[in-house]
């Protein structure tokens, strides 16, 4: 049996939290083999990212993913060296050394190949082997960089190993005690869930719930990995990520509510409306792997239109200063940013057979006298642009309205 163990940051913040943890991966090692994937301790990498801003105010990339890879680095370095104190046979690796791919796309580089080879056999000598999480290598063997996956991204790292392992088990310690309904820390009487399918958790975890990278989601559905998320010290039942199916809780159709304070806004004022603008500027900012939610391009009058897109946070000044340079070339007249913004969304697959949900949605900001700026929506989800000083009276009432408290709240909407 081999198991796959992931722990986030807050797990390993520090020594004796190591030494804590390298005792929960001795027992588990006691019964399977284990590959243990670790973050980077603490806020390390905030700290990485402050002190490369305070040199640089955009700082190379290249040598940013290089600078921030070696937080994983010493975690695992770290653990690996508390697992020897406990008379566990282990040993660290880079994200590179076990054999992980990625394309060049620096600090969002996408997982293209797992190589396995030496994980294998480094289990098969009887070894636990801890992976450095969030990096890879590029493919050229000789010029191969150092890359790594988007914040968050050592959950990916995980799943990746899985599927490539073909591992039984893939656990995700972190500390919080699963999947809740609305994030618990804003959200009076969230609740947790005992499980939830792949595309929902991808949609919550797309519009800001922080338990799971995105990307680890969408491996976890490809490759068929179900991935248990829990508590890396408290042993209660965590939330099960996997293929939704008849026997899964009895359900409200709406999952969840997520909520995104990391939102910046642009908008373009006086555009042409004329066919390859948007075009133009959504071009340039996909080549430089800016992802752009909530379009809203306005009526146009008199041959110019306004449009509003919003950006990841992080994004903002690296999508400015793309955007800048086009500006005049799409005859536009003024760039504007807003960051008091935030999302919140309702997420479930229930919304896509059920009507009624925009409404329930609608009507539950209108009574707190919440403002909507612009809605976005998927089948299974409905995002909300709202100020940011709304959001927690806006998950609340949300929460409230969908009655996401009861474990299987009435339908609504029908
Ligand atoms: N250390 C990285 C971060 O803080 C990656 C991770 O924790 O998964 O984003
Ligand atoms: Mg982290």
């Amino acid at each position: 049996m081999i198991t796959v163990q992931k722990y986030g940051g807050s797990s390993v913040a520090s020594t004796e939290k190591i030494m804590t943890v390298a005792k929960r991966i001795k027992h588990a090692a006691e019964c399977s083999q284990v590959v243990v994937v670790v973050s980077a301790m603490g806020d390390a990498t905030d700290q990485l990212i402050a002190m490369a801003k305070a040199i640089s105010k955009i700082p190379n990339e290249r040598e940013l993913d290089k600078l921030l890879a070696t937080g994983e680095q010493a975690s695992s370095a770290l653990l690996t060296l508390a697992l020897h104190e406990l008379g566990t046979q282990a040993v660290s690796l880079t994200g590179g050394q076990a054999g992980i791919i990625t394309e060049s796309t620096p600090g969002k580089a996408r997982i293209l190949n797992v190589n396995p080879e030496r994980l294998s056999q480094e289990l098969n000598e009887g070894k636990v082997v801890v992976v450095a999480g969030f990096q890879g290598i590029t493919e050229n063997a000789t010029w191969a960089d150092i890359t790594t996956l988007g914040r968050g991204g050592s959950d990916t790292t995980a799943v990746a190993l899985a599927a490539a392992l073909h591992a039984d088990r893939c656990e995700i310690y972190t500390d919080v005690d699963g999947v809740f309904t609305a994030d618990p820390r804003i959200c009076l009487n969230a609740r947790k869930l005992d499980s939830i399918c792949y595309e929902e958790m991808l949609e919550l975890a797309g519009q800001g719930a922080r338990v799971m990278h995105s990307r680890a989601v969408e491996l976890g559905e490809i490759y068929g990995v179900n991935i248990l998320v829990a508590h890396s010290v408290r042993e209660v039942p965590g939330t099960l990520i996997c293929k939704e199916d008849d026997t899964m809780e009895a359900r409200n159709p709406v999952r969840g509510i997520a909520h995104d304070t990391d939102v910046a806004k642009i908008t373009v004022t006086s555009l042409p409306d004329r066919p390859g603008i948007a075009y133009q500027i959504f071009h340039a900012l996909a080549e430089a792997n800016i992802n752009v939610d909530v379009i809203v391009q306005n009526v146009s009058s008199q041959g110019v239109t306004d449009m509003s897109f919003t950006v990841n946070l992080a994004d903002l000044a690296k999508a400015q200063s793309v955007l800048d340079p086009i500006m005049q070339n799409v005859g536009a007249k003024n760039l504007t940013t807003s960051v008091d913004l935030a999302k919140v969304s309702i997420v479930g697959t229930g919304i896509r057979s059920h009507p009624g949900y925009a409404d329930t949605m609608f009507g539950a900001l209108a009574k707190n006298g919440i403002n909507i700026v612009s809605i976005t929506t998927s089948e299974i989800r409905i995002t909300c642009l709202i100020d940011k000083a709304d959001v927690q009276q806006a998950v609340q009432s949300l929460h409230d309205a969908f009655e996401l408290e009861k474990p299987d709240g009435p339908v609504k909407g029908e």
